[in-house]
């Protein structure tokens, strides 16, 4: 029984359990997710609230255990369970997911999530209290990052309640917290690639200028390359003759695009957008 490796902490506090699902306003038409079922203290009052429930675990055992306990009853059509690992299964159409997840995967998970369509409506997930300030963090504040930037791109994150260890069965080491993720719709047009290759190199340094995190070695050399990859896919000549010329060509961009002495860590949203912009008119990309 590998408790570990799978985050196996089956959430024990019936109250907690009972307030996940109903911060998730379901209806009766819903198609609902829910990643890592675990025994199905989550799953057995989704069923109560929605039409349809696919669940994905990846511990047979635990699948096991979850069809006996719907076995002869109403709720047991409504149930679709999948035994797989959630990164590499399929995803059907879905209105809300809804999950005590593996913590071991908690990045991995909301990307797949936010980069399904069509967009689902809501999110209610627990996670590790330390991953789930950093999803909620705003720009300026001490935890603003990345993964701030980059889930913030498509969505808006609240925090929904604090849950102790005591919760669990076994308790884990860490605290968590329930945040609901709502996705901005329409979704941001920019090509995710693009935006994540762009804050990888702003948060690498954050507390640094934008100006000397493109100084960080390799950066500008990577985006020459890809600068004339583009170019010649594109049949666009390249006007920049060589290396010292391209590295002029990207300061002008930093300095007009007024940004080059701000710090990612004061950076929103738009104001990444905006600079992403700023390259692309160039044709400099990111991805
Ligand atoms: N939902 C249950 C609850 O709240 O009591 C269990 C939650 S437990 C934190 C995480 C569950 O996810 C476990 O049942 C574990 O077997 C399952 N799991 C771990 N990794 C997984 C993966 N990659 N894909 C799907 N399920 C996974």
């Amino acid at each position: 029984f590998n408790t570990e490796r799978f985050g196996q902490h089956i959430l024990k506090n019936p109250l907690v359990a009972q307030s996940i699902v109903d911060k998730a306003n379901l209806k009766a038409t819903d198609i609902v997710l829910e990643v890592g079922p675990g025994t199905g203290n989550l799953t057995m009052r989704i069923l109560e609230q929605c039409k349809r429930l696919q669940v994905i675990e990846m511990d047979p055992r635990m699948a096991a255990e979850l069809r006996k306990r719907v076995q002869g009853k109403n709720e047991q059509r409504k149930l679709e369970i999948t035994i797989g690992d959630f990164c590499k299964a399929k995803l059907d159409y879905f209105d809300v997911v809804i999950s005590n997840t593996p913590y071991q995967i908690s990045s991995p998970l909301v990307f797949k999530l936010l980069s399904h369509r069509p967009q689902f409506r809501c999110a209610i997930l627990m996670f590790q209290r330390e991953f789930a300030l950093r999803l909620l963090a705003r720009p300026g504040s001490e935890l603003w990052c990345r993964l701030s930037a980059n889930v913030q791109l498509y969505a808006k994150v609240d925090l929904q309640m604090h849950v102790s260890k005591g919760s669990f069965r076994p308790p884990p080491k860490v605290d968590s917290s329930v945040v609901r993720i709502v996705p901005i719709q329409p979704p941001p047009s920019i090509p995710f690639e693009e935006y994540d290759g762009l804050t990888r190199i702003l948060f690498s340094r954050r507390h640094k200028t934008v100006r000397s995190s493109f100084d960080a070695k390799g950066v500008k050399l990577m985006l020459e390359a890809n600068h004339k990859t583009f170019c010649s896919q594109h049949e666009l000549p390249v006007k920049v003759k060589n290396t010292a010329a391209f590295n002029e060509l990207l300061d002008s961009i930093l300095l007009s695009s007024t940004y080059s002495d701000k710090r990612a860590a004061q950076m929103d949203v738009d104001d990444i957008l905006q600079l992403l912009h700023a390259f692309h008119k160039e044709n400099i990309h990111f991805g």
